[in-house]
């Protein structure tokens, strides 16, 4: 929409990925009046590179370049980084949120019972992952099909668009949650950038936002931030609270990449199944990415002579759980490799090695370290406390940088858990 049709609110919610568009969703089921920001647009998903790009590849705001050439994306859209997720779903770690006084059972329990979230059925399975995955159980792996958030009926095998936007709708993303709020009478105003809280008295009273680089205020005596994990930082510190700089966790991970003889065409659901090796801070799985971003990531690496051979390349993603460090600054973000996760990597590379082996690929080679999930930014005990509430009252922040430790899981689902729980208080709260 171009303008809120209503100038009075009873909460604002900014930022719509996982997090904010669950509390959104939450609090127009029950009435209240609710304006929802995004810096990003709506546009309908196509399914593009181009529109991939404009969403992902907006320096500064959804793609930081570190000082170590390593690349951090996410999505600035409506629907934030779900937009361009792989659609992966892990429940959130009980005994982590448990230790902060949280349960989640309640929300994840319903949001099972709504969102679609299962292991691909065999058709689905494409040829890269089957293959990888015969691989990884014959080196006595625990390799096993992941939870997917897709729509089996919709979704069709030999497409590569779930990373570009899947413009079918058989990814779920948090799109339709926003939808159903504004079913339920709340307003969204995209391209809606907002720069800090109005704070009166020591409580949030609104917020200050740009729009077609005019500054304008919106009031309303409850603001939840959903920014992201380096959003949200961000608006608190141009408020007033927090620190210029935070650090965060970013779940770095490398793909090892090799060929095999046979074309295997390269265009498949990622990350279809795999492995979590919890003790090891490890996590494993089948990564099989569309021409063009393989080909910038063997060309990253100077490996030239692998790049026409995308549709014979099996990929293999090790992710890890990496230590909180590094910072987020107004317009830039940096963090490097601790030595701890540099051996969680080895590790993790060594194994996937091992996999490609024995899947008969050659021509192995690792493409530099890149994340996708920043985090762990204003955390809970600490930029938060356990009902997600800041110093000041009535400013919530609900997202991925709010999650308490380091991590190394998908975070979606656990978001929306924390946006349904977050939800469901503050509505009951009156
Ligand atoms: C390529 C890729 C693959 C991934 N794969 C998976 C996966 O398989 N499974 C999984 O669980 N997770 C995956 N993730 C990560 C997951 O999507 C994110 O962790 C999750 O979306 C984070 O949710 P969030 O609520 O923290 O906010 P985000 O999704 O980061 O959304 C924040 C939103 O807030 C908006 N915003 C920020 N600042 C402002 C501002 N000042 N004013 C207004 N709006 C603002 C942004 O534009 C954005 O839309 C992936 C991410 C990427 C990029």
């Amino acid at each position: 929409m171009d303008s809120p049709a209503s100038t009075s609110f009873d909460a604002i919610v900014v930022g719509t990925g996982p997090g904010g568009a669950s509390v959104a969703r939450e609090l127009a089921r029950a009435g209240s009046r609710v304006l929802i920001l995004e810096q990003g647009g709506a546009a309908p998903l196509s399914g593009t590179l181009q529109q991939m790009a404009s969403m992902a590849a907006v320096p500064g705001r959804a793609a930081f370049i570190h000082r170590d050439a390593s690349l951090l994306v996410s999505g600035a859209t409506l629907g934030g980084s779900s937009a361009v997720n792989f659609a992966t779903a892990a429940p959130p770690p009980p005994a982590l949120f448990a230790a902060c006084g949280i349960d989640l059972a309640p929300a994840l329990a319903s949001l099972r019972a709504e969102l679609p979230m299962a292991p691909l059925p065999d058709r689905l399975v494409g040829p890269m992952a089957a293959r990888i995955a015969g691989a990884a159980l014959a080196a006595g792996l625990d390799w096993r099909r992941l939870d997917k958030m897709i729509r089996p009926q919709i979704c069709r095998s030999g497409c590569w668009r779930c990373v570009y936007g899947c413009p079918f709708g058989a990814k779920w993303t948090a799109r339709d949650l926003v939808e159903e709020a504004v079913r339920h009478g709340a307003q969204l105003a995209a391209r809606r950038r907002v720069t800090r809280v109005l704070l009166e008295g020591g409580r949030a009273r609104g917020v200050e936002l740009v729009r077609d680089g005019r500054v304008e205020t919106v009031r309303a005596p409850l603001v939840v931030l959903a920014g992201g994990g380096i959003g949200s930082p961000r608006i608190l510190h141009q408020s007033g609270l927090a620190p210029r700089h935070a650090p965060f966790f970013s779940d770095p991970v490398v793909a090892v990449m090799g060929s095999v003889d046979e074309d295997l065409g390269g265009a498949e659901v990622p990350m279809a199944a795999g492995v979590h090796l919890e003790e090891d801070s490890v996590a494993l799985a089948d990564l099989t990415l569309p021409r063009p971003m393989y080909q910038a990531f063997a060309a990253q690496v100077g490996r030239f002579d692998r790049l026409f051979a995308h549709a014979r390349t099996l990929s293999v993603m090790v992710k890890i759980r990496d230590e909180i460090g590094g910072r987020i600054g107004p317009r830039w973000a940096d963090k490097r490799l601790a030595p701890s996760d540099r051996e969680k990597l080895r590790k993790g590379v060594e194994l996937a090695r091992g996999v490609l082996a024995r899947a008969g690929a050659r021509h192995v080679f690792s493409t530099w370290h890149f994340a996708a999930h920043p985090g762990g930014s204003v955390r809970i005990g600490a930029g938060v406390d356990a009902d997600l509430e800041t110093k000041a009252a009535g400013l919530y922040v609900c997202d991925a940088s709010v999650i308490p430790q380091p991590w190394g899981l998908p975070p979606t689902l656990t978001l929306l858990c924390l946006g349904t729980r977050l939800g469901r208080h503050l509505a009951t709260r009156g």
